[in-house]
């Protein structure tokens, strides 16, 4: 290192900050380059104002401008997509997009996140446990890993020229490898984290690069620390150890935080300690204080305040916190859990929640607030942030008080299940009372549930929004698209239907604005993917069901069919997954509690005449615990949370459930444990991989493996089907079979959706 004394950490800083702007700036000029109506010059401008109002914010609310507090995070797209390309790991069906010096442009780096044509682009999976989806890099042993893009300097040199020090975060090594995926180049059984040791100077080269440009401190982020791997964690501890040692050894660099968010870093903590790095992140809002580790000589910047959910900080248990942390020996500074880009940007212009609830919450910028006043506090005493903690202390009393966060009522229903409510009779005795009501035939055809949302849909959705359709003629309007799906689905020769869900602007948030206990946001939007933001509704306290939900689009859609039509639920895991949950009890206490407003649904659904409900679990799996010891404890109050709302119903009741992913590995016996007569799941891609896993496990009841990959507007052909299905009937048989597409239809256009269920239906029939 360099003989002048290096720059202290700083005593309050964020893991990182949403890159998407408070007015999804990013997302619009994103999506204006795609369609040409910008260019490439365009978006940089608009990526640089909105890193220099950012800057500008994080400063104004009290992060040191020169002090490496505030992070430089920028995004494109995605920040392992943008590891890739600096590192120079792009795929080969990519390699002619790469200029002569190994770069890529802005419109090459959307095709590899978008694909074009017959090239797919790389494949997205779920952020760990969170709703960000990130891309995976492909790595073989052709890769050639250079230094490929100056973009993460040029981004702190951008900010250096404004009179800001940031403090660049980039991806780490492990995590990087870790998470990618053999290219297809590679040989079976080829794992990405061999190349190990060819990676490792890349990023040598990268830091002695900022140190270069005038960088501090950099961020390197391994979340895949706290998480259980494929890879046995020995060795995985074993690659950390190697790691940060050798890039502490190298001379020219930052001074370097390696942060670990999303969870505990358990027996990787004193891994880390021993090596040179200077700062390590850790979670103090999922993770304990660690005990019985040494930590004198290092910084640890200390995660109390939350990054992934949106509650506001109890101060004086952070504080407590960050005492027994400088009680192990550390040097402490305060930050986030996590990056803040799993939250919204800002509470202003939520009024229409209400001053109450609004003094609960902390969004990104209340975020960085809590931080600057907890370190003030931390540093200078209580005294100096004396008005902030007290601000703290009443909203969490007012919290805590509401009668709405605990409300006797559904307290006392929940107090009430015994373990006999969750049982529903024997599956053979619910299989001969449904065959009785329902005469379905072998292979019996159906939809996932929604129908295109066509652009009129929406349009007339927005309209009444704003007030200028009226609710009868919303309803007229709702109740005209019902009636065009119900018979275009008798027209196809469907056997099961359904409404369409025209009515739904999601299936999460259409839910929470009709229970109690929930709030939605107007502008509270959090990157999903790329361009793509999600607005997850806030659940706040108890909930409860004042009002059916779904029964008069569902009797509806049956008064115009003899057929039966499947009425249509999202499950307690679900709407968990997708909002902001309350952290003042138990995730299971809150899913039950929905379950009992699904399970009154459901009686509901039942009196009205419908015979057969879907309850749709597809974040069951994304909500598994990333410690493997920590995963039974979930499976059983998720599976229990399902039952709950299920079991009440009658014998010659159908319960459907729908999982948009077919990776059941670890969590078949949890499925088995559904206890639904159905469950439809995604094989169309995998080609019906599962099944020969399902018939080993002895699973008796029925299946509907997805047969139409509804991802992309492609028509799968009668012969496809039909050899989807012949494959399927080697592992299921033809009673158990369903046959249905992957997943709902609401993104697909009318006119493959036709075609599509046409083949669907043929194909059935050859099979049959
Ligand atoms: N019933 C929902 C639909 O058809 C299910 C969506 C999902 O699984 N994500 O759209
Ligand atoms: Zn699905």
């Amino acid at each position: 290192m360099s003989d002048v004394t290096p720059a202290p950490f700083p005593t309050g800083t964020i893991l990182g900050y949403p890159r998407i702007g408070a007015n999804r700036e990013l997302k619009k000029a994103l999506e204006s380059f795609w369609k040409g109506a910008t260019t490439e010059a365009d978006l940089e401008a608009t990526a640089a104002e909105l890193r220099t109002v950012t800057r500008d914010r994080l400063a104004g609310l009290g992060l040191g401008a020169t002090t490496s507090a505030i992070p430089s995070n920028f995004s494109f797209y995605d920040h392992m997509l943008d590891a890739a390309v600096t590192f120079g790991a792009i795929p080969s069906r990519f390699a002619d997009l790469r200029a002569n010096d190994g770069t890529v442009d802005l419109a090459a780096y959307s095709t590899i996140a978008r694909g074009v044509g017959d090239k797919a682009p790389l494949e997205m999976t779920k952020w760990f446990d969170s709703n960000y989806h990130y891309l995976v890099p492909e790595i073989g042993p052709e890769t050639v890993f250079a230094l490929s893009s100056a973009r993460w300097v040029d981004e702190f040199l951008e900010a250096k020229a404004a009179g800001f020090v940031t403090r660049p975060v980039i991806t780490g090594p492990l995590t990087f490898l870790y998470l990618a995926k053999a290219s297809d180049e590679a040989k079976a059984g080829f794992a990405p984290i061999s190349r190990l040791d060819d990676l490792l100077p890349i990023y040598a080269e990268l830091l002695a690069a900022f140190k270069a440009a005038g960088a501090e401190w950099v961020q390197i982020d391994e979340p895949i620390l706290v998480a259980d791997t494929d890879t046995d964690r020995t060795e995985v501890l074993a690659n950390a150890a190697r790691v940060y040692q050798w890039l502490g050894e190298q001379t020219a660099r930052p001074q370097l935080l390696v942060a670990a968010p999303m969870g505990s870093l358990g027996d990787a903590l004193p891994v880390l300690a021993a090596t040179p790095v200077e700062a390590i992140g850790i979670d103090l809002v999922r993770g304990a204080v660690p005990v019985g580790v040494h930590l004198t000589g290092k910084v640890i910047a200390a995660g109390v305040v939350d990054g992934h959910n949106i509650w506001r900080t109890d101060l004086d248990a952070a504080l407590a916190t960050l005492k027994a942390v400088e009680a192990l020996g550390a040097t402490v500074a305060v930050s986030t859990s996590t990056s803040l880009f799993h939250v919204p940007h800002t509470l202003k212009g939520e009024d229409h929640l209400g001053a109450e609830l609004i003094s609960w919450l902390a969004f990104a910028d209340e975020k960085v607030a809590e931080i600057v006043a907890l370190a003030t506090a931390y540093t200078e005493g209580e005294a100096a942030a004396a008005d902030a903690l007290a601000a703290a202390r009443t909203a969490l009393a007012s919290r805590k008080a509401h009668p709405g966060t605990n409300r006797a009522d559904v307290r006392d229903a929940l107090a009430a299940v015994t373990p006999a409510d969750l049982e529903r009779s024997a599956y053979a005795d619910r299989v001969a009372a449904q065959e009785a009501r329902f005469h379905l035939p072998e292979l019996a055809t159906t939809t996932i549930g929604s129908f295109p949302q066509t652009p009129e849909i929406r349009k007339a959705r927005a309209a009444w929004a704003k007030g200028e359709l009226s609710d009868a003629d919303y309803e007229t309007a709702m109740k005209a698209e019902i009636a065009s799906v119900v018979k275009l689905q008798e027209d196809l020769g469907l056997d099961v239907l359904v409404h369409g869900e025209a009515e739904r602007n999601d299936m999460v948030q259409y839910f929470a604005e009709l229970l109690d206990g929930f709030d939605v946001t107007v502008n509270g939007w959090v990157q999903s993917y790329g361009s793509r933001c999600t607005r997850p509704s806030i659940l706040w306290g108890d909930v409860a069901r004042p009002l059916p939900m779904t029964v008069r689009w569902a009797q509806y859609a049956q008064s115009l069919s003899d057929k039966p039509v499947k009425g249509m639920l999202t499950g307690p895991v679900t709407i968990l997954a997708w909002s902001f949950v309350r952290d003042d009890q138990p995730l299971g206490v809150t899913a039950n509690q929905v379950a009992l407003a699904l399970r009154q649904e459901i009686a509901d659904l039942e009196a009205a005449g419908i015979g057969i409900i879907q309850v749709d679990e597809p974040a069951l799996r994304e909500l598994l615990p990333l410690r493997n010891a920590d995963k039974a404890a979930y499976l059983g109050w998720s599976v229990n949370s399902f039952k709950l709302a299920t079991s009440g119903a009658k014998d010659d009741t159908q319960v459907h459930t729908h999982l948009c992913y077919s990776e059941f590995g670890e969590i078949i016996d949890a499925i088995d444990g559904l206890d639904a007569d159905v469950t439809s799941i995604e094989a169309a891609r995998s080609r019906m991989e599962v099944l020969p896993a399902i018939k080993a496990h002895g699973y008796e009841r029925q299946i509907g493996p997805g047969v139409w990959d509804i991802h992309s507007p492609r028509v799968p052909s009668t012969e496809e089907i039909t050899e989807l299905l012949t494959l399927a009937k080697d592992s299921v048989s033809g009673q158990q079979l369903w046959v249905n597409p992957d997943c709902g239809l609401k993104t697909r256009g009318y006119a493959e959706t036709i075609e599509s269920l046409e083949h669907l239906i043929a194909a059935t029939k050859a099979v049959r």
